[in-house]
């Protein structure tokens, strides 16, 4: 498609970015074919954040393409309102048998924002459905991100998400789990367990049957990758069966392989009640997200008269056609290709990698688990750019992809990555935190 006007910059009101900032200096991308994207200037930039932690298939997979292009041509939207469509349900039927044993049901949106919210609102709604509709209130954790809508931004827990906006009334926050004396700590660190026991006191406080759901990332990705300690999630689990609350885990990041099995539950062996996702679930491709239900959560709908729509709720797009395509597709590459287990077996190599930067400049601590890994930098008190983001600039300048937070380095490449790709990564980024020390 030839573009009319490719140096206008002024009417895309750009996301999640420093728009002035970027309009004066554009990073742009043009293309991008397995590990790297091509950028407007020629370059072969190694994506190492997997796009925004969702091309866990690499980029422009012939498989995944064709299958959109198909789909484009047989059935491009269905109603998703009393009507349904064959991708739809087959492609629940292969998260299914992916998923968790017991997630036997998926709700399907188009994002892990809505995912969150949907996820919230099926478990104000199962309470509800039981006759437990005095169980209202929620908890999020301090530095938890789950997205952008109200729901999510109510049980979240980054600052800058929730200034300026109202909450949901009846939230509560966890603290967070990262702890200086965690420092360094390869996998899961040791300290911080006894940080779930805030949810057995604000049961205390609130009651245990007030509260209806506990969320949680299993690793948070957002806040710079924040990892459980050990011991965290079983005891969270505990806590939430002994008071009958739902525990949710956001697995937006940390589903479709990213942490060396399909979801975070199989990895760290703790099963919640819903379960969030997206991202991966398309490899970024076409925007979707789902719900995955246990059958009690499920069944507790499924019980009323039949012609009531048990739960009222959905997206224009839930399961449209071609995001379906693209699903039943990555889903195939994933196994063909065995990528999980090839995220699991690169993950010695990838810790080695990420450590092996700890002696740079300003480095006060790394951090990794499966195919995620952290660098944090020492702030600069006062100074508005973090270390963070010029260490972002630097690193696209030398063709490396890289995502900060803060001064928090994170990196989540796509599961098809290399070892010499690993290697590039790692020396690439130990000369740009030389360079902007
Ligand atoms: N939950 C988590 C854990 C996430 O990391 C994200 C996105 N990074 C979201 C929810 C929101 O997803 P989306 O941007 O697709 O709405």
């Amino acid at each position: 498609m030839a573009l009319d006007r490719p140096n206008d910059l002024s009417a895309f009101w750009m996301p999640f970015t420093a728009n002035r900032q970027f309009k004066k200096a554009p990073r742009m991308l043009v293309a991008a074919k397995d590990m790297h994207y091509t950028s407007a200037d020629g370059r072969q930039v190694l994506d190492g954040t997997a796009g925004l932690w969702c091309c866990n298939a690499g980029h422009c997979r012939p498989k995944i393409t064709e299958a959109i292009q198909r789909q484009a041509g047989l059935l491009d939207y269905a109603p998703a309102f009393q009507m349904g469509h064959p991708l739809a349900f087959e492609l629940a039927s292969s998260l299914r048998d992916m998923a968790p044993d017991g997630f036997d049901h998926v709700f399907f949106t188009n994002s892990g924002s809505e995912s969150v919210d949907t996820a919230l609102k099926i478990a104000l709604a199962y309470h509800q459905a039981r006759g437990q509709g005095n169980r209202t209130r929620l908890v999020g954790r301090e530095k938890g991100y789950h997205g952008v809508n109200f729901g999510g931004i109510s049980v979240g827990g980054i600052t800058n998400n929730k200034r300026l906006f109202p909450s949901l009334p009846g939230v509560s926050h966890l603290p967070a789990t990262h702890l200086k004396e965690n420092a360094f700590s390869r996998g899961q660190p040791e300290h911080g367990m006894h940080l779930a026991d805030e949810l057995e006191r604000q049961a205390a406080i609130y009651g245990g049957e007030t509260i209806a759901a506990c969320i949680v990332e299993p690793v948070s990705g957002s806040a710079g990758v924040i990892l459980p300690p050990k011991g965290y999630l079983e005891r969270l689990r505990a806590i939430c069966d002994k008071h009958g609350i739902l525990l949710i885990f956001d697995e937006v990041i940390t589903g479709f392989g990213r942490m060396g099995a399909a979801f975070a539950t199989d990895r760290f062996g703790v099963t919640p009640d819903l379960i969030t996702c997206a991202k991966g679930l398309t490899s970024g491709v076409i925007p979707m997200g789902a719900v995955l239900a246990t059958g009690k959560i499920h069944d507790a709908f499924m019980e009323g008269p039949e012609h009531i729509i048990e739960f009222f709720h959905g997206y224009t797009y839930s399961a449209t056609p071609i995001a379906c395509a693209a699903g039943l597709a990555t889903l195939e590459v994933y196994r063909e290709e065995g990528l999980f287990e090839r995220a699991h077996e690169l993950e010695g190599y990838w810790e080695d990698a990420v450590h092996s930067l700890k002696d740079c400049p300003n480095v006060i601590d790394v951090r990794n688990m499966g195919l995620i890994g952290a660098i944090e930098l020492e702030p600069i008190p006062g100074e508005p750019v973090k270390r963070g983001f010029s260490a972002f600039l630097k690193a696209f300048e030398k063709n490396i992809m890289i995502r900060t937070t803060g001064d928090t380095i994170a990196m989540s490449p796509p599961l098809i990555i290399e070892k010499a790709h690993i290697d590039q990564l790692a020396e690439t980024l130990r000369e740009v935190l030389h360079e902007i020390d």
